[in-house]
Protein backbone atom coordinates (compact mmCIF):
# COMPACT_ATOMS: atom_id res chain seq x y z
CA UNK A 1 0.00 0.00 0.00
CA UNK A 2 1.50 3.71 -0.67
CA UNK A 3 2.60 4.85 2.23
CA UNK A 4 0.50 8.54 1.51
CA UNK A 5 -2.72 5.88 2.04
CA UNK A 6 -1.74 5.13 5.93
CA UNK A 7 -1.18 8.84 6.70
CA UNK A 8 -4.36 10.12 8.76
CA UNK A 9 -3.49 9.03 12.14
CA UNK A 10 0.02 9.36 13.64
CA UNK A 11 1.12 7.42 17.05
CA UNK A 12 3.62 9.54 18.80
CA UNK A 13 5.68 6.59 20.32
CA UNK A 14 6.65 8.56 23.59
CA UNK A 15 5.31 8.27 27.08
CA UNK A 16 7.30 11.57 27.50
CA UNK A 17 4.26 14.23 27.56
CA UNK A 18 6.65 17.36 26.73
CA UNK A 19 7.71 15.75 23.65
CA UNK A 20 3.99 14.47 23.33
CA UNK A 21 2.81 17.84 23.27
CA UNK A 22 5.91 19.26 21.17
CA UNK A 23 5.21 16.56 18.25
CA UNK A 24 1.74 17.38 18.47
CA UNK A 25 1.56 21.07 18.43
CA UNK A 26 4.39 20.50 15.04
CA UNK A 27 1.76 17.90 13.09
CA UNK A 28 -1.51 18.93 14.54
CA UNK A 29 -2.20 21.96 11.44
CA UNK A 30 -1.13 19.34 8.82
CA UNK A 31 -4.63 17.63 9.35
CA UNK A 32 -2.87 14.19 11.28
CA UNK A 33 -4.81 12.30 14.25
CA UNK A 34 -1.81 12.54 16.60
CA UNK A 35 -2.56 9.16 18.85
CA UNK A 36 0.15 8.82 22.36
CA UNK A 37 1.08 5.27 22.05
CA UNK A 38 0.50 5.74 26.19
CA UNK A 39 -3.07 6.14 25.20
CA UNK A 40 -2.84 2.65 23.18
CA UNK A 41 -1.34 0.98 25.83
CA UNK A 42 1.88 0.41 24.41
CA UNK A 43 4.78 -0.44 26.17
CA UNK A 44 8.20 1.62 25.78
CA UNK A 45 10.58 -0.99 24.51
CA UNK A 46 13.87 -1.75 25.63
CA UNK A 47 16.16 1.55 24.06
CA UNK A 48 19.82 -1.03 23.63
CA UNK A 49 20.78 0.67 19.97
CA UNK A 50 24.08 1.83 20.47
CA UNK A 51 23.03 5.18 18.13
CA UNK A 52 20.25 8.04 18.20
CA UNK A 53 19.18 6.56 14.87
CA UNK A 54 18.72 3.15 16.21
CA UNK A 55 16.95 4.07 19.57
CA UNK A 56 14.52 6.20 17.55
CA UNK A 57 13.79 3.56 15.58
CA UNK A 58 13.60 0.82 17.79
CA UNK A 59 10.86 3.33 19.62
CA UNK A 60 8.91 4.10 16.12
CA UNK A 61 8.87 0.47 14.89
CA UNK A 62 7.51 -0.92 17.97
CA UNK A 63 4.94 1.36 18.25
CA UNK A 64 4.33 1.25 14.30
CA UNK A 65 3.79 -2.64 14.43
CA UNK A 66 1.77 -3.19 17.63
CA UNK A 67 -0.75 -0.43 16.61
CA UNK A 68 -0.52 -0.91 12.87
CA UNK A 69 -0.24 2.81 12.45
CA UNK A 70 2.59 5.09 11.26
CA UNK A 71 4.56 5.98 14.18
CA UNK A 72 6.83 8.91 14.92
CA UNK A 73 9.64 8.55 17.28
CA UNK A 74 12.82 10.82 18.86
CA UNK A 75 16.08 10.07 20.45
CA UNK A 76 18.00 12.97 21.78
CA UNK A 77 20.85 13.90 24.00
CA UNK A 78 23.92 16.27 24.83
CA UNK A 79 27.22 15.24 23.03
CA UNK A 80 30.31 16.46 24.31
CA UNK A 81 33.62 16.37 22.37
CA UNK A 82 36.20 16.09 25.63
CA UNK A 83 34.00 13.13 27.18
CA UNK A 84 34.37 11.27 23.79
CA UNK A 85 30.95 12.33 23.28
CA UNK A 86 29.40 10.94 26.28
CA UNK A 87 26.36 11.41 27.92
CA UNK A 88 24.85 10.90 24.19
CA UNK A 89 22.73 8.45 24.18
CA UNK A 90 22.84 8.02 27.65
CA UNK A 91 21.56 11.42 28.35
CA UNK A 92 18.79 10.48 30.26
CA UNK A 93 19.95 7.75 31.92
CA UNK A 94 23.07 10.02 33.36
CA UNK A 95 19.64 11.84 35.13
CA UNK A 96 19.08 8.61 37.25
CA UNK A 97 15.92 7.06 38.29
CA UNK A 98 14.51 10.41 39.81
CA UNK A 99 15.53 12.64 36.51
CA UNK A 100 17.06 14.60 38.43
CA UNK A 101 19.09 16.48 36.05
CA UNK A 102 20.97 18.60 38.85
CA UNK A 103 22.55 15.18 39.37
CA UNK A 104 23.20 14.54 35.67
CA UNK A 105 25.00 17.74 35.52
CA UNK A 106 26.87 17.49 37.93
CA UNK A 107 28.51 14.34 37.03
CA UNK A 108 29.66 16.31 34.00
CA UNK A 109 31.30 18.76 35.67
CA UNK A 110 33.28 16.31 37.97
CA UNK A 111 34.12 14.25 34.76
CA UNK A 112 35.57 17.10 33.20
CA UNK A 113 37.31 18.61 36.23
CA UNK A 114 38.79 15.46 36.03
CA UNK A 115 40.01 15.22 33.03
CA UNK A 116 40.62 19.41 33.32
CA UNK A 117 38.96 20.17 30.34
CA UNK A 118 37.54 23.54 30.85
CA UNK A 119 39.43 25.07 28.10
CA UNK A 120 37.23 26.46 25.50
CA UNK A 121 37.74 23.77 23.09
CA UNK A 122 37.29 20.88 25.43
CA UNK A 123 33.89 22.04 26.50
CA UNK A 124 33.04 21.79 22.89
CA UNK A 125 29.17 19.94 23.14
CA UNK A 126 26.20 19.43 20.57
CA UNK A 127 22.45 18.15 21.00
CA UNK A 128 21.16 16.20 18.82
CA UNK A 129 17.66 14.78 17.83
CA UNK A 130 17.05 11.61 15.93
CA UNK A 131 13.94 11.91 14.67
CA UNK A 132 12.42 8.84 12.79
CA UNK A 133 9.02 7.83 11.38
CA UNK A 134 8.18 3.49 10.74
CA UNK A 135 5.29 2.66 8.95
CA UNK A 136 3.52 -0.53 9.70
CA UNK A 137 4.68 -1.88 5.88
CA UNK A 138 8.19 -1.53 7.25
CA UNK A 139 9.05 1.67 5.49
CA UNK A 140 10.68 4.25 7.82
CA UNK A 141 12.65 6.82 7.82
CA UNK A 142 15.20 9.35 9.96
CA UNK A 143 15.74 12.99 10.20
CA UNK A 144 18.83 13.89 12.16
CA UNK A 145 19.39 17.54 13.80
CA UNK A 146 22.27 18.93 15.78
CA UNK A 147 22.45 22.29 17.18
CA UNK A 148 26.46 23.08 18.11
CA UNK A 149 27.63 25.18 21.04
CA UNK A 150 29.56 24.59 24.55
CA UNK A 151 29.00 23.36 28.00
CA UNK A 152 29.48 25.94 30.88
CA UNK A 153 29.29 25.61 34.72
CA UNK A 154 27.54 26.65 36.69
CA UNK A 155 24.09 25.85 34.94
CA UNK A 156 22.27 28.76 34.27
CA UNK A 157 18.61 29.73 33.94
CA UNK A 158 14.95 27.98 34.93
CA UNK A 159 13.60 27.49 31.06
CA UNK A 160 13.73 24.56 29.45
CA UNK A 161 14.60 20.85 30.34
CA UNK A 162 17.28 18.43 30.85
CA UNK A 163 20.73 20.10 30.42
CA UNK A 164 19.51 23.47 29.22
CA UNK A 165 20.97 25.29 32.12
CA UNK A 166 24.74 24.30 30.61
CA UNK A 167 24.60 24.32 26.68
CA UNK A 168 25.18 27.49 25.43
CA UNK A 169 24.60 27.62 21.07
CA UNK A 170 27.69 29.00 19.04
CA UNK A 171 26.27 32.62 18.33
CA UNK A 172 24.98 33.15 21.73
CA UNK A 173 25.91 34.20 24.99
CA UNK A 174 22.74 33.10 26.75
CA UNK A 175 22.26 29.44 27.78
CA UNK A 176 19.41 27.37 26.29
CA UNK A 177 18.37 27.33 29.91
CA UNK A 178 18.31 31.61 30.10
CA UNK A 179 16.48 31.68 26.90
CA UNK A 180 12.54 31.94 26.40
CA UNK A 181 11.19 28.36 25.59
CA UNK A 182 9.80 29.26 22.62
CA UNK A 183 12.79 30.77 21.27
CA UNK A 184 15.18 27.64 22.13
CA UNK A 185 12.53 25.46 20.55
CA UNK A 186 12.72 27.50 17.02
CA UNK A 187 16.26 27.32 16.89
CA UNK A 188 16.74 23.52 18.94
CA UNK A 189 18.22 20.06 17.37
CA UNK A 190 14.44 18.88 17.46
CA UNK A 191 13.43 22.22 15.21
CA UNK A 192 15.93 21.34 13.01
CA UNK A 193 14.87 17.33 12.87
CA UNK A 194 11.16 18.69 12.63
CA UNK A 195 11.61 20.31 9.49
CA UNK A 196 12.80 17.99 7.31
CA UNK A 197 10.09 15.27 8.79
CA UNK A 198 7.31 18.00 7.82
CA UNK A 199 9.02 18.97 4.47
CA UNK A 200 9.30 14.48 4.10
CA UNK A 201 5.43 14.34 5.35
CA UNK A 202 4.55 16.80 2.64
CA UNK A 203 6.16 15.65 -0.16
CA UNK A 204 4.37 11.94 0.35
CA UNK A 205 0.74 13.60 1.41
CA UNK A 206 0.76 15.45 -1.87
P1 LIG B 1 15.38 10.33 25.35
O1 LIG B 1 13.99 10.51 25.85
O2 LIG B 1 15.95 8.95 25.57
O3 LIG B 1 15.53 10.78 23.93
O4 LIG B 1 16.26 11.28 26.28
C1 LIG B 1 16.84 12.41 25.84
C2 LIG B 1 17.48 13.16 27.01
O5 LIG B 1 18.41 14.09 26.46
C3 LIG B 1 16.46 13.98 27.75
O6 LIG B 1 16.08 13.34 28.92
C4 LIG B 1 17.21 15.27 28.06
O7 LIG B 1 17.82 15.20 29.27
C5 LIG B 1 18.28 15.35 27.02
N1 LIG B 1 17.85 16.33 26.04
C6 LIG B 1 17.39 16.08 24.79
N2 LIG B 1 17.04 17.23 24.18
C7 LIG B 1 17.28 18.22 25.09
C8 LIG B 1 17.10 19.63 25.04
O8 LIG B 1 16.61 20.23 24.09
N3 LIG B 1 17.47 20.29 26.16
C9 LIG B 1 18.00 19.69 27.25
N4 LIG B 1 18.17 18.39 27.35
C10 LIG B 1 17.81 17.64 26.26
Amino acid sequence: MKVSKLLKNIVIASHNSGKVSEIKSLLKPMGYNIIPAKKLKINEPIENGLTFRENSLIKSRNAALKSRLPAIADDSGLCISSLDNEPGIYSARWAGKDKDFNIAMEKIEKKMAKYNCFNKPSRKAFFCCALSIYFPNNVSRVFEGKIYGHVQFPPKGKNGFGYDPIFVPKGYKKTFGEMNFHYKERISHRAIAFKKLSSYLHKIKN
